[in-house]
């Protein structure tokens, strides 16, 4: 058997050092994969969901604070993400593991309906085998939010992750997977080609994907052909809007300023694009270079300080500062924000944070998703404008309204687009376990977290024995049903 190719991952901060390497799946290694989840997972799916629970709760005790703390270093390495944030996202993910270990048994409780009309059984039954297909930008918690629901509803789950982030989330696969029946856990590696050999396998019943648009239409194609049903969670393009009454205090700024620009704004869920009362632009503009002089500090993701690492890839990079160009041409003013480390001084794929104002809403930078740490500001007369410039585009995952009075906050937010609306706060600090988030529009379909993600990994399987054809019943009241409508 010849050696497989591989995929090496280099630093972003240091592209000559090479993080790791993991190799690419074939089509045919993919079918033993598959089919060995499949034979796992008809096991998995009789064990009961108490019995499911305590083997997850067992396997979890693996990815402890030391190993998360080794996990997190490797992310950072191959991904650019600052160290803090890193240890942050692989300690979420051990996190999230827990909830929904904790939350599956009142969630998939089986209902059952028994009264004069009959006896009803509402089951909730597995999928089967879940590929699981996730980007690079948050590699370990993005996984993550399809495999804990997933295998603690009865699926098995096999990952194929980002070629641009698969060394911490093969990790993290590798430690939980050590304590879960082989071949209920397992990860591949490749770009397309495996993925969609991956989505076309017959014994592959479900398909999450978190990525962008255009490879969203690929895979919904790919599982089209062979139906099966998948969730998207895709692109945003989130506004933040800022009422005339907003509290614009030190707090409030690092939470937009973090909201902007942590993991270097390639985060689906970021402010991509700030409004602001014409009559507090200004002095929104003062606060926000302010905050970002204390915040943002771009450099080696390793270097203790550094907020904002380098972007993902050298592709990134230039498209970056083609968009930067572009804001330039079409009118706006780019400043520069925060603090540059040394180590942000080499070849590294760096992109200074800026923020960019006086920008029409048709620049490219204010209409399409940026994914890099480039925000655009823009002034706004009254409310209606305001509403009408945020639910523009097709895009509608998130937003944010900003106000010192919360219920005309709420009644604003009811007017977006978007499947999730955060109040004084965007992106990660606002986010909520017991909360559903996913997109509207062309932001994707189906939810993860809260209850809807664990009801995602299950199919409603009913049994119903009605009453009229009981042994026993009205033979008259019988005859009439057996060729009715039901109620009628
Ligand atoms: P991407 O769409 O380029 O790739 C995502 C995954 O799909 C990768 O694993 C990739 O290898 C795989 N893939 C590519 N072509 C495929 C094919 N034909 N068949 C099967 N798999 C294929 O996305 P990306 O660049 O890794 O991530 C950035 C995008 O993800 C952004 O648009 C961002 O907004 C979005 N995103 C959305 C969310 C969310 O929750 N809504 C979260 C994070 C990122």
């Amino acid at each position: 058997m010849s050696d497989p190719i591989m995929i090496e991952r280099e630093n972003p901060a240091r592209p000559l050092e090479i993080v790791g390497a993991v190799p690419i799946t074939s089509p045919e290694a993919v079918d033993k994969v598959v089919v060995a989840a499949d034979t796992a997972q008809q096991e998995w799916s009789d064990v009961s969901l108490a019995s499911r629970c305590e083997i997850l709760t067992t396997a979890a005790v693996a990815l402890n604070s030391e190993r998360i703390e080794e996990i997190a270093e490797v992310l950072a390495r191959e991904l650019g993400k600052p160290l803090p944030d890193s240890r942050g996202e692989v300690g979420f993910a051990a996190v999230f593991l827990k909830h929904c270990i904790a939350t599956a048994p009142q969630v998939l409780v089986e209902d059952v309906v028994d009264d004069d009309a009959g006896r009803l059984i509402f089951r909730h039954v597995p999928y089967g085998v879940v590929a699981a297909i996730s980007p690079w930008n948050a590699p370990v918690i993005l996984s993550m939010l399809k495999i804990a629901p997933a295998l603690v509803a009865g699926n098995a789950v096999v990952v194929k992750p980002s070629p641009y982030a698969p060394l911490a989330i093969t990790d993290v696969i590798v430690t939980l997977a050590a304590g879960l029946p082989a071949g209920l856990l397992q990860i591949i590696h490749g770009g397309p080609e495996t993925g969609e050999a991956l989505i076309s396998h017959p014994l592959v019943r479900k398909v999450a994907f978190t990525g962008g648009n255009v490879v969203a239409k690929a895979i919904g194609a790919a599982a089209a052909k062979v139906i099966t049903p998948t969730v998207m969670e895709l692109g945003g393009n989130d506004a933040a809007i800022f009422l005339d009454d907003a509290v614009l205090n030190d707090a409030a700024f690092d939470r937009i300023v973090t909201a902007s620009y942590a993991t270097s704004g390639q985060v689906c869920m970021a402010s991509k694009r700030i409004y602001i009362p014409r009559e507090r632009h200004d002095e929104f503009v003062a606060g926000f270079i302010e905050a970002c002089a204390r915040m943002v500090r771009l450099g080696d993701p390793l270097v203790e300080g550094v907020t904002v690492g380098p972007v993902v890839t050298r592709a990134a990079q230039e498209r970056l500062e083609k968009l930067v160009a572009d804001s330039v041409e079409s009118g706006g003013a780019v400043l520069d924000v925060g603090t540059v480390d040394d180590s942000a001084a080499g070849d590294g794929y760096f992109v200074r944070p800026q923020l960019v104002v006086g920008l029409a809403d048709n620049a490219q930078l204010v209409a399409e998703e940026q994914f890099g740490p480039l925000v655009p500001v823009m002034a706004y007369d009254d409310v209606d404008e305001v509403v009408a410039r945020a639910n523009a585009g097709e895009l509608g995952l998130g937003a944010s309204v900003w106000s010192a009075d919360e219920d005309r906050a709420f009644q604003i937010a009811a007017r977006l687009e978007a499947g999730f609306v955060f109040i004084n706060t965007h992106n990660r600090t606002g986010m909520s376990m017991r909360a559903p988030f996913g997109g509207v529009k062309k932001s994707g379909f189906g939810r993860e977290y809260g209850d809807e993600g664990i009801l995602e990994y299950v199919q409603t399987c009913v049994t119903h024995a009605p009453a009229l054809f009981r042994a026993g019943a009205d033979p008259e009241a019988t005859s009439r049903a057996s060729r009715a409508y039901p109620g009628q």
